[in-house]
């Protein structure tokens, strides 16, 4: 579809899509599996005309607030699980609230407040759904809540306290690649608690990895998984070895596969929210995930900030440059903007508009 197409016919691609054509398996295969950069760029075009339809030249920014590295699960990809001997830190409700202060100046849509599972937290749900309580009243905005798996009755209740996004990854829906990410936790579980986000009000968003030991077949799994969840937000990241962790020997693969799958993505679920995240290559990085289609950015931290990112390619790096300000300038100079608040709660309360149509269960 892509390959022996000239341009003028990959417009027509776009508005088959933008029309509520669905890519068959052989159309993933075959995009999955480009190469070659012109054929590669042919994807981008068509990404990009995708998204300016629905979204035209409007970004969404969100903030990343990563309030406690404590983790009681033992991923395999991920420097801050369990075993790893490395310093963790759990911020307290007034250094959350003085974030919270800060984040209100800068120019974003949403905060996300990420932890592990933190045991400190997970145990006593209370203290986060006074987290969510006090940055919501401190900031005004939409929150998001990336804090692993939790119960159905915490997600009701932290959702009546203001969450209004749920951010769970499955990294992958290819269950014996779970397995080996994931060892020990529960694939069902970690869908369900997605589903029942959706069923009661949140947004949600679902994210896979890639470069960590999946092929074609098992990524079209994974976003067959994705579709299924009718998430509002999809994601994908480039995995990137940490220190210290099982998966630390492996090889880093380029960002050619991210940003091939972020423009399939766009394909598949044309007016949704894709993320560039900031984490892995900063605000460069950034551009090239917008050019592949994205229209979010993500992983913002002002540049006094000493927090921490999920990947982190800044960790060494004594300036951090992932701020809000920075973001905003850059995308100027691709001809784009921040969207308005207004057109960002819209998307949020069309969710909750759908919503009405279906039975909520009260916890
Ligand atoms: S990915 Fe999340 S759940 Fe897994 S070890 Fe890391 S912080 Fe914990």
């Amino acid at each position: 579809m892509i390959k022996n197409t000239d341009y003028q016919d990959l417009n027509t691609v776009a508005e088959e899509i933008i029309n509520g054509r669905k890519l068959t398996d052989d159309n993933l295969r075959e995009l999955l599996a480009l190469t070659e950069e012109e054929y590669i760029q042919k994807l981008h075009h068509v990404a990009r005309k995708v998204r300016d339809h629905f979204f035209g030249n409007r970004v969404f920014l969100y903030s990343f607030v990563y309030f406690s590295t404590y983790c009681k699960n033992n991923c395999a990809f991920c420097y801050y699980n369990r075993c790893n001997n490395i310093r963790r830190y759990r911020l307290n409700l007034e250094q959350i609230r003085n974030i919270a202060r800060a984040v209100k100046k800068e120019n974003v849509h949403m905060v996300d407040l990420t932890m592990g599972e933190d045991p400190y937290f997970h145990n006593e749900p209370e203290r986060f759904i006074e987290v969510v309580r006090t940055v919501k009243e401190e900031t005004g905005l939409p929150i998001m809540i990336s804090p692993g798996v939790m119960d159905d009755r915490i997600l009701s209740r932290l959702h009546r306290n203001g969450a209004d996004f749920l951010a769970l990854y499955q990294e992958t829906h290819d269950r014996a690649l779970f397995r080996k990410l994931r060892a020990g936790q529960s694939f069902d579980k970690r869908n369900h608690a997605r589903e029942f986000a959706r069923n009661n009000g949140y947004c949600i968003e679902d994210g896979i990895l890639t470069g960590v030991g999946n092929d074609i077949e098992s990524t079209i799994i994974s976003l067959r998984g994705m579709e299924k969840g009718q998430p509002d937000m999809v994601r994908v990241m480039t995995f990137v070895p940490q220190e210290g962790t099982p998966f630390e020997g492996m090889t880093r693969g380029s960002s050619l596969s991210e940003l091939k799958i972020i423009s399939v993505l766009r394909l598949m679920f044309p007016n949704k929210l894709i993320p560039a995240s900031l984490d892995l290559e900063g605000i460069d990085g950034m551009v090239h995930r917008l050019n592949a289609g994205a229209n979010v950015v993500t992983s913002i931290i002002s540049s006094d900030s000493s927090l921490e990112g999920v990947v982190n390619y800044d960790r060494e790096l004594e300036k951090r440059d992932r701020d809000s300000k920075s973001v905003i300038k850059r995308l100027r100079t691709m001809g784009m903007e921040p969207a308005s608040q207004a057109e960002f709660n819209r998307i949020i309360e069309k969710q909750q508009v759908a919503l009405l149509r279906i039975p909520v269960v009260t916890l």
